[in-house]
């Protein structure tokens, strides 16, 4: 069999690989580049391989940097079948058609701009609202965990659970070549085990080859526990001081584990159980939504918690809010509640509406939950920043800033190194999706395997 990493190869975005036996090609996963234009710009260029001969897509779950070129793919010539988990789908469909929505939006407003300036034609977009629909079209059989789907002759794929974010898997592919089996394990992105909500990664007992990501492999995290207490005591503080709270959060996953952590301190008496909670964003409404619809994806207290008919996000004083008009009147609100938007780096979204209004606030508070990347205006915030610009209006930062850094959705180096260790039988381990000295860059390489 041959391997290939297309992506996330030296770095962690864009994970793609490639396994080819049997006569059948076999991508695991169809990511798209983040975090810079430069690596936006790299989405456009040649995948490295022939798009028509694919046969299989396997998605190891829903995140942009492993479903979102898809489209592309689709548009390039694929009409091959794609597997998933349920929830992965379900997730992929709410993440694909946002990104192209995003693409043909941004095109349109270059192509306008650029032919007021001097009647050129700026970029077109990467792909079309259409070809993320006819790419969603694709989806074929739905990957249960731990049952095995024979996806042609002599090839069988099992998933298991990554517990990285609701329907994530591990994937392991077994081949059945003419010189004898060959197992490979791709682990997708591994999740940090003991988190509330969904259940600590698993994985088969065996396998030859292992791909596995290595995003912290060079860190270790804190104990999930104390970021827990860390946050409450951040919620109580800033309750008591009479100001907002606004929680700048990612969409997908950490903003249900936000709403799960303050679901339990309501129950548990750590919050007050009227508190105001507002969740601002259409994308995060539409994502908690589905994880409401897939409770088989969750560990044991979740599950138990939902089998009683309780939704373990759901607060007395929580609103969901997707209007615009609603968003805006968020302002009249003055003290007391919990806001969440995004963007979860306040590089956009309804966020900064809510920091124009709450940053300048002495008893207001801003809780980071997530990672920051440098140059966003989270980082500058978090870097202690006196003044942020918000449309304009360069207000001064007085509202209390906390950063907690412990609610990660990846192993850290000790989980990881738990994980890889927990496999029999390897013969060689890649280690992909992480930035040198962690990982070096293998793009396009391909290796023949026996
Ligand atoms: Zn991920």
């Amino acid at each position: 069999m041959k391997l290939a990493f297309h992506g996330a190869a030296g770095d962690v975005t864009g994970s793609c690989h490639l396994v080819e036996s049997l006569g059948k090609r076999i991508l695991i996963d169809c990511g798209m580049r983040q975090g810079s234009r430069e690596l936006d710009d790299e989405n456009a260029e040649p995948f490295g391989f022939d798009v028509s001969s694919i046969d299989f897509v396997l998605l190891t779950h829903a995140h942009l940097d492993h479903t979102g070129r898809l489209p592309l793919l689709f548009k390039r010539g694929f009409r091959g079948e794609v597997i998933s988990t349920r929830a992965t789908f379900d997730l992929a469909r709410l993440v694909i058609l946002d990104v192209a929505h995003l693409h043909e939006e941004t095109a349109s407003r270059g192509v306008s701009a650029a032919s007021e300036r001097n009647g050129s034609q700026a970029k077109p977009p990467l792909f079309s609202l259409v070809d993320a629909t006819n790419s969603l079209g694709l989806f074929g059989r739905a990957a249960l965990y731990k049952q095995t789907i024979e996806i042609a002759p002599g090839i069988r794929a099992t998933f298991y659970d990554a517990g990285h974010i609701l329907g994530s898997a591990s994937i392991l592919l077994e081949l059945n070549e003419p010189a004898g089996a060959v197992t490979v394990l791709i682990s997708g992105d591994i999740g940090n085990a003991g988190r509330p909500l969904l259940r600590s990664p698993e994985t088969p007992s065996s396998a030859k080859f292992v791909v596995m990501e290595s995003t912290y492999g060079d860190r270790l995290h804190r104990p999930f526990s104390e970021s827990v207490a860390e946050f409450y005591e951040a919620v109580v503080a800033a309750i008591a001081g009479g100001g907002n709270v606004l929680i700048p959060t990612f969409a997908l996953d950490r903003a249900q584990e936000i709403l799960y952590f303050l679901r339990q301190g309501v129950d548990e008496g750590k919050l007050p159980p009227a508190l105001p909670i507002f969740v601002d964003s259409p994308m995060a409404v539409s994502a908690t939504e589905i994880y409401q619809h897939h409770p088989e994806a969750y560990n044991a207290e979740a599950a138990e918690f939902f089998a009683r008919g309780k939704d373990p996000f759901q607060t007395p004083g929580l609103r969901l809010v997707r209007d615009r008009a609603d968003s805006v009147r968020i302002n009249d609100v003055k003290g007391g509640a919990v806001i969440m938007a995004g963007s979860g780096m306040c590089t956009g979204g309804r966020i900064l509406h809510h920091l124009r209004h709450n940053i300048g606030r002495e008893n207001a508070s801003v809780i980071f939950v997530g990672y920051a990347a440098a140059g966003t205006l989270a980082r500058r915030i978090i870097d202690g920043a006196r003044h942020v610009n918000l449309f304009g209006d360069d207000i001064l930062v007085r509202a209390r800033i906390h950063t907690i850094n412990g609610f990660s959705a990846h192993a850290d180096q000790k989980e990881l190194v738990e994980w890889q260790r927990s496999v029999a039988g390897k013969q060689q381990t890649f280690l992909v999706h992480g930035e040198p000295p962690v990982t070096l860059p293998t793009l396009h390489q391909v290796f023949e395997l026996k």
